[in-house]
């Protein structure tokens, strides 16, 4: 309640200042300066036409259908923000399968190709859109999860390596103490390496897996699929998941208008879509005040 009152104060502040020097856009006129600032490009809201009816289709059934969604604070989004522009990954490797140094890093390349589309798709001419404010968002590898320390080839302590810590399920983990799916407050003092070596998603790869989840924990799908696709153009189940760490939905039961084939809809298109990308932009966009952007 406190917080409401200050907020009609400074309204008021501003609304007295507009009328004491009309015609001077208050917020923004710095001293000196005579001539009005261009509108602020980076608010601008602009989906193609014919995308303006489904996308407000889909922000109603969201707003409808999930419990929680502007008091959530754990999207793709915010894990973002708290980082100031990077996200950091723990590999799960649920498999037995050998995994060299050669293959350690081509799944890394691969998760920065994929993890950059959807980042990618917040930019218009390398600028961020609607005020989103990373250009280049680094993805970074800290550490890799197995059962045992021998399934993993390498010698070099390039990631810190979590052998036989296992979940509930008996599923390898990296440290729960770095994670932020556990620490959501960023307090990683009890991580080994500190926040530096804290992850905010895992990459978590089951052998035998078919199909995917996505959350704000990370993302999981097969071993083998991922394996089979690190050098396709679009390892499209992962970047379906990815969309869900993001707050986008599924649509099993439904179609927005004139939408037939995009990526959220699963089985329908193979990359991210325009219609995706302004979806993404949407949950962005409706986010952002949370930032104060
Ligand atoms: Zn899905």
């Amino acid at each position: 309640m406190r917080k409401h009152i200050a907020r009609l104060l400074a309204v008021l502040a501003a609304l007295a200042a507009l009328i004491a020097a009309p015609g001077l856009p208050a917020a923004f006129a710095a001293p000196g300066t005579a001539a009005a600032p261009a509108p602020a490009a980076a608010a601008v809201w602009n989906p193609p036409t014919n995308l303006v009816q489904p996308l407000n289709e889909v922000w109603n059934h969201v707003e409808s259908t999930y419990p929680n969604l502007y008091g959530f604070r754990n999207y793709g989004w915010d894990q973002i923000m708290a980082n100031r522009g990077s996200v950091n990954y723990c590999v799960r490797w649920e498999s037995d399968a050998p995994v060299s140094a050669a293959l350690r890093d081509r799944i890394h390349t691969a998760l920065k190709k994929q993890f950059g589309k959807w980042m990618s798709a917040m930019l218009d001419n390398g600028t961020g859109h609607n005020a989103w404010p990373y250009t280049n968002v680094p993805v970074n590898i800290v550490g890799w999860a197995v059962k045992n320390r021998s399934t993993l080839q390498w010698t070099d302590s390039s990631v810190d390596i979590y052998a036989g810590n296992l979940d509930g399920g008996g599923a390898p983990q990296c440290s729960p103490d770095c994670g932020r799916f556990f620490h959501q407050d960023g307090n990683y003092s009890r991580c080994p390496g500190g926040a530096a070596r804290h992850y905010d998603q895992s990459l978590w790869l089951t052998k035998g897996l078919s199909g995917g989840f996505g959350g704000d924990w990370g993302q999981r799908v097969g071993q083998e699929y991922f394996v089979n696709t690190l050098d396709q153009e679009n390892i499209h189940i992962f970047l379906h998941e990815v969309g869900h760490t993001f707050g986008l939905d599924d649509f099993y039961d439904w179609s927005p208008t004139g939408q037939c084939c995009f990526l959220m809809k699963a089985g329908s298109a193979a990359q991210i879509t325009e219609f995706d990308k302004w979806m993404f932009r949407d949950f962005w966009r409706h986010l952002k005040s949370r930032y104060g952007l």
